[in-house]
């Protein structure tokens, strides 16, 4: 049964595999540096989302040499736009460590590649299979969803998920072991898609447990999640008589570490209280606090800010925060600066 499910998703995958930038042609192994970058990115970011992105990153870093010697400040700004900035970091001292450790070049067991900054457990094993063609197990939510149909596995997320990953590995095939992990990532993308999975035409369908049950779609069940709290924030947009706003490097480590920002009060919970978020202001300016809300999702919480603006007049500018600095307009795609801030700079200009 187990050989069946791989050769048939393997003969689907010959007919219907998806042509995308870091992929290796049929029948080549990916390269590690390509394989590895991609699915760096892809965490938690579209595949649409992501071409673009690799794109401008092979070309600016053909190897992972290049992108380890490039500063952390380019990678960062690179990666402004894709969201979860730790990864960013990640990337940049992961290419740092395989270039100084392993010779400039990706080791091929998972064990390894778990040692390396960034990597987890699913990529770690995706870059073995992949790249390497090791009988590894790469189990994603995609990957999540497709076993627990075929399997009809009732028990919620996260609780179901040793029995997923138990039920995934005795499917890896020992050969072809890439192909066969870019066909999962592949049908859970195409066909076994979370709302109206494509069953008549899913190379699976004959052994599908959940289809057989008709309860295929409400598969996996997932535990109720706690509600993410709010929190609200006073940005500040200053901006200088010819366009250039007031920014500021987020600390290292943290959310959104290395990134640039506009001066902002605390992201607390609770109601904002103007007078006091006031307080954090940059500099004593005619602040005019401005209409309307920038909202953002983080992992854990939502934000809402409330947008303050004001125009620097000379006479202030020595009395800048320490670590700010001036930005002009047509150097703000240069700076690392996440969507969020992004956002507030475009509610201020509206
Ligand atoms: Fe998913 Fe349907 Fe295929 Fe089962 S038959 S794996 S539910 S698409």
């Amino acid at each position: 049964m187990t050989t069946t499910h791989a050769s048939r998703l393997l003969a689907w995958y010959d007919r219907h595999r998806r042509t995308l930038p870091w992929r290796a042609a049929a029948g080549e192994t990916g390269d590690p540096y390509r394989v590895w970058l991609s699915e760096i990115m892809l965490q938690q970011t579209t595949v649409a989302t992501v071409g673009d992105y690799f794109r401008r990153f092979v070309e600016r870093w053909p190897t992972v040499e290049a992108l380890a010697a490039a500063p952390l400040d380019e990678v960062l700004s690179a990666w402004a736009g894709l969201g979860y900035y730790a990864r960013a970091r990640n990337l940049h001292a992961c290419a740092q460590a395989v270039a100084t450790e392993h010779g400039g070049r990706f080791p091929s067991d998972e064990a390894a590649l778990l040692a390396l900054p960034g990597i987890g457990a699913y990529t770690a094993a995706a870059i073995a299979a992949i790249a390497f063609d090791r009988p590894a197990s790469a189990v994603d939510g995609n990957v999540e969803r497709v076993i627990a149909r075929l399997y009809a596995i009732d028990t919620p997320l996260p609780d179901a998920k040793p029995e997923i990953r138990a039920r995934a590995a005795t499917l890896v095939p020992p050969e072809r072991a890439g192909d066969y992990a870019q066909a999962m990532m592949d049908l859970g993308a195409t066909v076994c898609t979370p709302r109206g999975p494509r069953c008549v035409i899913c190379p699976l369908m004959a052994g599908c447990r959940g289809r057989r049950l008709g309860v295929a779609e409400e598969l996996p069940r997932r535990a109720p999640r706690a509600e993410k709290p709010t929190r609200r924030g006073l940005a500040f947009v200053l901006a200088r008589k010819d366009g250039a706003i007031l920014l500021r490097k987020r600390p290292p480590r943290g959310l959104l570490g290395g990134m640039d920002e506009v001066p902002s009060s605390a992201w607390r919970e609770g109601l904002l209280v103007p007078e006091e978020a006031m307080q954090a202001a940059p500099v004593p300016a005619r602040w005019s606090i401005l209409d309307g809300l920038v909202r953002h999702t983080f992992t854990h919480f939502h934000l809402e800010l409330t947008v303050a603006r004001a125009v620097a007049t000379t006479g202030r500018l020595a009395e800048l925060a320490p670590g700010t600095s001036w930005c002009t307009i047509d150097r703000l795609t240069e700076r690392a600066l996440p969507t969020v801030m992004r956002k507030v700079i475009a509610h201020a200009h509206r």
